[in-house]
């Protein structure tokens, strides 16, 4: 089944009489409204193609305003909107047909919260003689007025809702039902549904909350700019970092950053220092950014025989370059000798300095295995790691990007 979703953009945002640009094209908390209504359909499983429709010459703007999404593989070339609402969704069904949808959703650009349970609710109640709309039931109650202001009646409101967007339809009836209302001559319906019925079609209300708000009037974008400046909960990331050296003859080891003398010493093309490498990789781990071995090739010369310290520096810049505080590294060494406690203190300071952060934020601890395994066998020490970074919540606030 292929499902396609329309936004309507070509709105002029007449009731916004600022004379600023139409409301779809303004920002919200650094994001287009344009794009925050757009987002949730090209990042839902279920939508395969979505089609913008803008006013005559708008589609660059359209363009300008969704930022990265507009390389979404999902997007389709902008279509050219009519005089009316009504015009806008035909033009849009019309160009649309090339895809062959069995299913279309009929969003407004100027719904920037729309969610993706919403977008998946409507979709599964759509059959092919029933659309399905998001909606949501009305809380005030209704009076209705004379002239003057005075009440006349109170209208209960148990049976009454807010019809919202996404409206969802098989392709073949909605186009059908807008093909005759225009041959009728009428072109006033403010909604698809509103046509489905007037078609004939039933048409089931999907209950979506009133989160799903419309920005029509300057005061609702003043509430969905309030709504998006509350305080995020804070991006907390952790990365786990693990590593093995083989122990070869030799009279000292590199663990953590301190030379301590031994009976053997630990192979590798730097100092071979397991605690720096693992807690470099944790650091990397909380960024995503590949691993010790794809930054620091054993391969090149510049590297070899050392200081790994350089190499957790390395790390720990690329994580403050992208906004992140290191909250902690936690590094436990495996190992049967040498012993580690006389040496826990400079260890700390040593990743500390390495790391850019406060030495209690630093712990080092060391076991044996008991004899067993390689470390047992005093074949190789191994060296595990976990880091803890705080990134700002706008670190991720922009997933403009085209998947
Ligand atoms: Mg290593």
């Amino acid at each position: 089944m292929t499902v396609a979703a329309i936004i309507v953009a070509a709105g002029s945002g007449t009731r916004m009489s600022d004379g600023g640009p139409a409301k779809q094209y303004r920002l919200l908390a650094g994001r287009t409204v344009l794009a925050r209504a757009t987002e949730p359909f090209l990042r839902h499983p279920l939508v395969d193609r979505v089609l913008l429709v803008t006013r005559e010459g708008e589609a660059e703007l359209c363009r300008t305003a969704l930022g990265g999404l507009a390389s979404h593989p999902k997007l389709l070339r902008p279509a050219t909107g009519g005089a009316t609402r009504q015009a806008t969704v035909r033009n849009g069904l019309a160009a649309i047909g090339t895809e062959k949808p069995h299913v279309v959703l009929i969003h407004d650009a100027a719904r920037p919260f729309v969610s993706a349970g919403a977008i998946g609710e409507v979709i599964a109640a759509v059959t092919p003689q029933r659309g399905a709309i998001a909606a949501t039931r009305l809380t005030d109650t209704l009076k209705r007025s004379d002239a003057s202001g005075a009440i006349i009646e109170t209208i209960p409101r148990q049976d009454l809702w807010r019809a919202q967007t996404p409206q969802g339809f098989s392709y073949e009836p909605i186009v059908t039902a807008h093909a005759r209302a225009q041959a009728s001559g009428r072109d006033d319906f403010t909604d698809d549904a509103a046509i489905a019925e007037w078609a004939g079609m039933t048409v089931t209300l999907i209950e979506c909350g009133p989160a799903n708000l419309k920005i029509t009037e300057q005061e609702d974008m003043d509430m969905a700019r309030a709504r998006l400046s509350a305080p995020d909960l804070p991006d907390v990331r952790t990365g786990q970092g693990f590593d093995v050296h083989r122990l070869v003859p030799g009279d000292h080891v590199w663990l953590c950053g301190i030379r301590i003398p031994h009976t053997s010493t630990l192979e590798g093309h730097s100092d071979a220092d397991v605690g720096m490498h693992a807690a470099t990789d944790a650091l990397l781990g909380t960024i995503s950014d590949a691993d010790i071995g794809e930054h620091f090739k054993n391969t090149d010369p510049r590297w070899r025989g050392a200081r790994s310290a350089q190499f957790l520096a390395d790390a720990a810049r690329r994580v403050t370059d992208r906004g992140g505080r290191i909250s902690n590294i936690d590094v436990t060494l495996l190992c049967e000798a040498p012993k580690v406690a006389p040496h826990r203190r400079e260890m700390c300071a040593a990743i500390a300095q390495a790391a850019g952060i406060a030495a209690d934020r630093v712990s080092v601890k060391a076991t044996t295995t008991e004899g067993l395994g390689f470390p047992g066998r005093r074949e190789g020490i191994a060296a595990l790691a976990t880091a803890t970074v705080v990134f700002p919540s706008s670190a991720i606030e922009h997933p403009d990007a085209p998947n």
